[in-house]
């Protein structure tokens, strides 16, 4: 699919692959875990990409952390201190830049129930599965979709397979007072996940990207409204003003490209004619 998705490069003129996927890279085993990708147990993705560019350097990052960097770089200019990016998609995960360094968070898989339903990882309530796209669609769904005489029944034509963020973005607009229940309900599930990452991390910004941005501004709003932030004796400084939707959308893409020749171009090496312009 790569391969013929391409097919109008030119392979002599190519320097490198670099491809961002929902999954998580494991950089000392050199391998992939595709919890999310459905994908034969036996597929190294890896191996197949090296197959296909044996010569080339490749590059491989989290998909939650190249749309952090993309963020972290193009709408910061790169001088935003600590950040999160909260990517809330099929998979639910953290891009997190410390120190100007970039690291991936399972935060998908922070237990918020621990009577909740089972996940995939084995434990209960996760994050994941209450806000993951297929989870959220399935709660506008069965508390709002089914409903006769709301706006998300007569938006879908009445087949609830047709909702999806773009139709209950719609209802929220038009108020349709179920599908506003259900979207607060979801929206306190998120911002329980973002106080506890402020929690851990006491980060200065956090971007709120992913799917879940479809909802539109009355859902974010929801969402922030709903974070708090432990402020006993300033345990946390007050960064709710530093809570925003991505300014990005989905640009892993250029996240994990800036991300290889940011890597290629730093000098590390210090040589006794070197003349730094700027910083
Ligand atoms: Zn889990």
């Amino acid at each position: 699919m790569l391969k013929s998705r391409s097919s109008c490069l030119d392979e002599s003129r190519l320097l490198a692959v670099c491809v961002s996927i929902p999954a998580k890279i494991n950089k000392a085993e050199k391998s992939i875990n595709l919890s999310i990708l459905d994908t034969d147990e036996n597929f190294d993705l890896l191996e197949e990409l090296k197959r296909m560019c044996p010569e080339l350097p490749l590059a491989a990052v989290n998909q939650s952390s190249a749309r952090a960097y993309a963020e972290y770089k193009y709408v910061y200019g790169g001088k935003n201190g600590d950040m999160i990016y909260f990517n809330i998609d099929d998979g639910v995960g953290a891009g997190i830049m410390i120190n100007g360094r970039l690291f991936t968070g399972e935060i998908g898989h922070m237990s918020i129930d621990p009577k909740g339903s089972l996940c995939v990882c084995g434990k209960r309530g996760c994050l994941e599965n209450l806000i993951g796209k297929a989870a959220v669609i399935r709660e506008f769904t069965v508390r709002a979709g089914e409903n006769r005489n709301g706006a998300l029944h007569a938006l879908s034509g009445g087949n609830p397979a047709r909702i999806n963020y773009r139709l209950i973005r719609e209802a929220l607009e038009q108020g349709d007072r179920e599908v506003m229940e259900a979207a607060r309900d979801i929206a306190e599930k998120i911002a329980l996940g973002i106080s506890n990452v402020i929690c851990m991390f006491d980060p200065e910004k956090i971007v709120v990207g992913g799917g879940i941005v479809e909802l539109g501004r009355t859902f974010l709003n929801m969402v922030l409204a709903r974070v708090k932030i432990p402020g006993i004796n300033g345990v946390c400084p007050d960064i709710s003003s530093q809570i925003v939707g991505s300014g990005m959308g989905a640009a892993e893409n250029l996240g994990v490209l800036r991300f290889f020749l940011d890597r290629i171009f730093t000098i590390s090496v210090e040589t006794e004619n070197t003349v730094y312009l700027g910083d």
